[in-house]
């Protein structure tokens, strides 16, 4: 087991400087306990190394965008060539038409697209764009979905099936939390009643086609042909919002997985992107309909803007890991290994008869300390958050590296081997045992 006296100090010192010691919440340990994060002092691979010099395999994958494993070697060429070149321009590079060319190409929605630089920052602009073409305020979205920071995505179900939003954050008006409407996922019937009573006033319907956010969660068959039925019907635009999604299942996104059968009739209105676009760097990117698309300025009254948008060593690092990704069989690798890793655990829970639900989609899967399963967020909160903390603390000490949240899922890269797998699988047993 591993001692982390570093990592304790060096929390204690960021607590003095960072708020929280921390620069995104989800990096805390609050969720599982409390007490000092992991500082982590390099990655290669599958692999972390912490300040205390502790060795841990990794499926966190920064919360999803390093899926080929940290540091691959053509991604960090792409990095340090571009840095050599200079940073960033201000001006246009080739470089963004080669990275639009190959989103197109792999999501053909896209007419057109604009890179941004967060995930937060494209989702917030698809609801502007949206809201610019259909001249109308609200919005829809699902219960549990996250969709970045800002205020009209940070809102969250008030009780009853299909309600208007209350803030989820101090700092958001009510006023605002009043323009969205939040409705269970997979629930066809509760986004009808919403759009009957709402529909004449709703911009958009946002959603996670495939969640990644209160674990990894399918729509069951049917609910997003129904969706995108329903929301045509009253006018307003289909917001996917793919940022975990988009090449973390295959080369394509949610729209264009093979599991759902007509890919048409699916087909959102505006898609946003991030996280494995990016190579590892800073990134978001949204896109769609050109009629729809070109209501943003340079040409049309919405306006958004970046500084840093666009920038040639995040596009080029974004380059080089989609060029990685068409490898052939390289997603049917982290499949195979996912497939492995989740028998493994399910069969260390079943030993030791602890409750466990697994949904595993390709090379990432979420598991749920619960007996029922998880297709909604109501049930992804009604599962052991505590057993969840026991678990991850029991896995991290043994030098396995998990996101810090019951709701979070493993990633697999294309990193890592058979044998990592099985070590994990050891990890878990002695995890699982502990949790009796
Ligand atoms: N949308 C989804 C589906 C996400 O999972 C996230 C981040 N986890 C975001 C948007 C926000 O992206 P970012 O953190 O890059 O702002």
């Amino acid at each position: 087991n591993q001692n982390r006296p570093q990592s304790e100090a060096l929390y204690q010192e960021a607590l003095q400087h960072i708020v929280g010691g921390v620069n995104s919440p989800s990096r805390s340990f609050k969720a599982v306990g409390g007490g000092a994060p992991v500082f982590m002092k390099r990655a290669e691979g599958a692999y972390f190394w912490d300040v205390d010099d502790n060795r841990y395999i990794d499926y966190l994958a920064a919360y999803g965008p390093i899926i080929t494993g940290h540091a691959h070697p053509h991604i960090t060429e792409a990095i340090v060539r571009a840095a050599a070149n200079g940073t960033l321009y201000g001006t246009p590079t080739e470089l963004e038409i080669t990275l639009a060319r190959m989103l197109k190409q792999a999501i053909p929605s896209l007419d057109k697209v604009r890179f941004v630089n967060s995930g937060t920052e494209a989702v917030m602009t698809t609801i502007r764009v949206a809201r610019a073409y259909t001249k109308r305020n609200k919005i829809i979205k699902f219960a549990g979905c996250y969709h970045g920071h800002s205020d009209l995505v940070l809102v969250a179900a008030g009780s009853g099936p299909s309600t208007l939003g209350i803030p989820d954050s101090a700092g958001i008006p009510t006023s605002i939390a009043h323009e969205v409407i939040t409705v269970p996922f997979n629930d066809l019937g509760a986004l009808e009643q919403a759009l009957q009573r709402w529909g004449n006033d709703t911009a958009a319907v946002m959603v996670e086609p495939i969640v990644g956010n209160f674990g990894m969660v399918m729509p069951h068959e049917g609910f997003l042909e129904g969706l995108c039925k329903l929301t045509r019907e009253a006018g307003a635009l289909v917001i996917y919002d793919e940022v975990i999604s988009a090449f973390r299942f295959h080369y394509g996104s949610a729209q264009t997985y093979a599991t759902f059968a007509d890919h048409a009739a699916i087909e959102p209105d505006l898609t946003a992107l991030g996280k494995i676009i990016g190579g590892g760097l800073p990134i978001g990117a949204y896109g769609g309909r050109r009629e729809i698309m070109e209501q943003v300025a340079p040409l049309g009254p919405a306006y958004q803007a970046g500084t840093m948008a666009g920038n040639p060593a995040s596009i080029s690092a974004g380059i080089a890991c989609l060029e990685v990704l068409q490898e052939p069989g390289i997603y049917d690798r982290m499949d195979a290994l996912a497939s492995k890793l989740a028998a493994g655990l399910m069969e260390t829970a079943r030993e030791n008869g602890i409750p466990l639900t697994i949904n595993q989609i390709r090379g990432s899967f979420s598991a749920h300390f619960c007996d029922h399963p998880v297709t909604n967020y109501e049930q992804a909160q009604d599962t052991d958050g505590e057993r969840f903390g026991t678990f991850f603390r029991h896995m991290l000490d043994q030098g396995i590296n998990l996101a810090p949240s019951k709701y979070e899922a493993w990633f697999l890269t294309t990193a890592h081997t058979d044998e990592d797998i099985e070590t994990t699988i050891e990890a878990a047993r002695v995890a699982m045992a502990a949790l009796r």
